[in-house]
């Protein structure tokens, strides 16, 4: 069979088994419904990358932060409105227009409304390219119902308003039904039957409690919805029979941690033993919990499994020091010591102190080309970075630190709030040290022969700091035109620098990162990628090491946490809020398990990971955290199963212990941390 045959043929299986499992077992028996559910193929209307879960008993997101809707209700809502064959329906809340497409195998005439302007226009050209001759969509305000061309025989209503708005019972015809989720947005609401028996007589029916995203229009709710009811970001959830959330299924499937020094805990990650990348994420900066864990999960990793690079979120420069000290090389004459910029204690605590102790002490037993290093991921030291660049050269080629003193000079004045570069760029119209930078990397790379015949490491460690400065001069630029085209440049160096040192550690080469969830967990499965295509180190690993990456996300529910209030603010341990009741971190507490760790790669806990997909909230906290607006900025929308193939949990969590950033009145600095 031809490779299309057979996915199409896989797809209508698919269909089939979600139609007799999802809707017929659960009561649906109008045989036009089922029939009708089984013609239109879901796959073309949920959103790019989601394909693959078309047929899950679950809603999926699309764009607008809105759902296309789980098919047992879609199904449900057509049965009750007793839509038949020569009937003129109208739908409120076109979304990706499935529904309407369902109701167009069915009903003569469908009408369709959708108040977002860009889901009108795609549904629009998505039922064009499928063949629908007979759906209207229109974009506009649905609760004032299509007048035009009214009355209708059905009319189904796809989102909850506050009450049953009179335009529409009004476009009914005689004996006409209306369906409409109506109650409060933080609540429950209901699943309301409205039947028209004569000019001015209704009856109506309750079908149950349903959850839907909100009807906002003149009858329905106000686009400012209350803050308290979180309506924006909340979605459509189960109907009755599966409205639970899974806490019971977590707390069986969830297995629990031992002591963190128990060496029990790493051997549970043993069966990531064979992977070329094990990503380690955090909710927080600054929680002692995740790092301890990760400490632990990496020194099994490296002792029992052969990894040989830990890659943190950390500035290539600085990491490089704690590299030195940890392998065991000679400590620079010029060497100052490392995590001295803000945020001090994200790398400065004694949580990484005592793992770099370890790792050294672990690396004296191993030949050299054996020990495990420690490497920086991130982008911001660039003026350590320019100035390593330049201390290299006047070792190896005076002539050439000569030049790149000049070129370099470019940046000098920015070196020390480089955020302020971009502006100055944009003022000046074009990318004003772009050239120089570039080329100073090209030139450093094209004399690698002749540079490495000194020291191999010592020439792979300059030409990182001269990829930082590229990279952080373009990072720098491109922050003045969007968040997210900076967010991913970022990301993209991240990966690449992770790409390098697994290619110059050889092959065999196996690497543990550390950075936050933000960065490791898969950014197509959250808001975020979907809504403004960022990209991250998940992503690109998934994409570029398939199932030898592994990404392990790990949250918390409440505690202390280390965090400053504002970009280059001092550090202050703040109070982490109790969870809020949409997100994953709440469905964990109510667990009931109080650490614990879930696998959630395919095929390992199926029903859990189903359970799991649709998109909750989750919370991030960087080296910021304001408690105060916590909803707006620290909410993300995600699903975790996709965006994770593990998640570690720790229901309560205190901060890091920070070390002094000056040494103590009377202690002799010592290297790396020059405590
Ligand atoms: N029927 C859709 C499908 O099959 O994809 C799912 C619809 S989604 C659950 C609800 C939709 O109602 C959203 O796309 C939302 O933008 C839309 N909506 C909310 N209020 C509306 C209004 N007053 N008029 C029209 N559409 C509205």
């Amino acid at each position: 069979m031809a490779p299309q045959a057979a996915q199409l043929d896989h797809l209508a299986a698919d269909r089939e088994r979600m139609v007799e499992r999802q809707i017929a077992a659960r009561g649906v028996d109008d045989q036009r419904v089922l029939d009708a559910m089984r013609q239109v193929p879901r796959e073309a209307f949920v959103a790019p990358g989601f394909e693959e879960f078309a047929y899950e008993d679950s809603p999926l997101p699309i764009a607008e932060g809105q759902t296309i809707s789980q098919p047992y209700i879609v199904a449900l809502m057509i049965e009750a409105a007793e839509v038949r064959p020569g009937d003129r329906v109208l739908e409120i809340g076109a979304g990706s227009g499935y529904a309407a497409a369902v109701l167009g195998r069915i009903a003569a005439q469908v009408y369709t409304i959708e108040r977002h302007g860009g889901l009108a226009r795609s549904a629009q050209d998505r039922l064009a390219r499928l063949g629908y001759r007979n759906i209207d969509v229109r974009c506009g305000d649905g609760t004032l119902g299509w007048p035009q061309v009214a009355p209708f025989d059905a009319i189904i209503v796809t989102a909850g308003g506050p009450e049953i708005p009179e335009s529409l019972r009004n476009q009914l015809t005689t004996g006409g039904r209306l369906v409409i989720p109506i109650g409060s947005l933080s609540d429950e609401q209901r699943l309301v039957k409205v039947v028209r028996d004569g000019e001015h007589a209704f009856h109506e029916e309750d079908l149950g409690a349903v959850r839907f995203v909100p009807l906002i229009g003149e009858h329905g709710w106000s686009e400012e919805l209350p803050e308290e009811s979180g309506a924006p970001i909340e979605a459509e959830l189960r109907p009755p029979a599966r409205s639970r959330p899974p806490t019971g299924l977590l707390r069986q499937t969830a297995e629990r941690l031992p002591d963190l020094d128990d060496p029990a805990f790493g051997r549970l990650f043993d069966r990531f033993a064979d992977a070329r990348v094990v990503l380690l994420g955090e909710a927080t900066h600054g929680t002692s919990e995740f790092y301890r864990a990760r400490a632990a999960i990496t020194r099994a990793l490296i002792e029992r499994h052969g990894f040989n690079i830990v890659a943190v979120e950390a500035d290539w420069p600085d990491a490089a020091a704690i590299d030195r000290y940890v392998r065991h090389k000679s400590r620079p004459p010029e060497a100052t010591p490392a995590f001295r910029r803000f945020p001090t204690w994200m790398w400065r605590n004694l949580e990484v102190h005592e793992f770099v102790d370890w790792l050294r002490a672990h690396n004296e037993g191993q030949e050299p080309a054996g020990r495990a290093g420690f490497f920086g991921l991130d982008i911001y030291n660039m003026s350590a970075s320019i100035r390593a660049v330049i201390d290299y050269l006047d070792k190896v080629d005076p002539e050439a630190a000569r030049v790149a003193r000049e070129r370099y000079g470019c940046l000098t004045p920015w070196q020390h709030d480089p955020a302020t570069y971009g502006r100055a760029v944009l003022s000046a119209g074009y990318a004003k040290c772009e050239a120089a930078v570039v080329a100073m990397l090209r030139e450093l790379l094209e004399q690698r022969l002749l540079y490495e015949a000194g020291d191999s490491e010592d020439f792979f460690d300059a030409a990182q700091n001269a990829r930082l400065v590229a990279s952080a001069e373009r990072y720098y630029r491109v922050m003045y035109y969007g968040a997210a085209e900076s967010w991913n440049l970022r990301d993209r160096h991240m990966f690449e620098t992770l790409e390098q040192l697994l290619a110059w550690r050889g092959d065999g080469s196996k690497a543990v990162v550390w950075a936050h969830n933000s960065h490791i967990g898969d950014a197509a499965a959250t808001e975020m990628g979907e809504m403004r295509d960022e990209i991250n180190v998940g992503r690109l690993c998934r994409e570029r090491f398939a199932e030898t990456a592994v990404l392990i996300g790990f949250g918390t529910d409440r505690g202390t946490v280390a965090a400053a209030s504002d970009w280059d603010g001092p550090m202050e341990i703040k109070q982490v809020r109790p969870a809020h009741r949409d997100s994953y971190e709440r469905l964990c507490r109510d667990s009931g398990v109080s650490r614990f760790l879930v696998d959630l790669r395919q095929g390992r806990s199926a029903e859990l990971r189903s359970s799991l997909l649709y998109p909750r909230l989750e919370r991030a906290i960087g080296v910021i955290y304001r408690p105060e607006t916590e909803l707006a900025s620290h909410y993300f929308e995600a699903s975790l199963p996709r965006q994770f193939d593990a998640y570690l949990w720790f229901e309560q969590t205190r901060a890091v212990t920070p070390l002094p950033t000056t040494p103590r009145p009377g202690m002799p600095e010592t290297y790396p941390f020059g405590l």
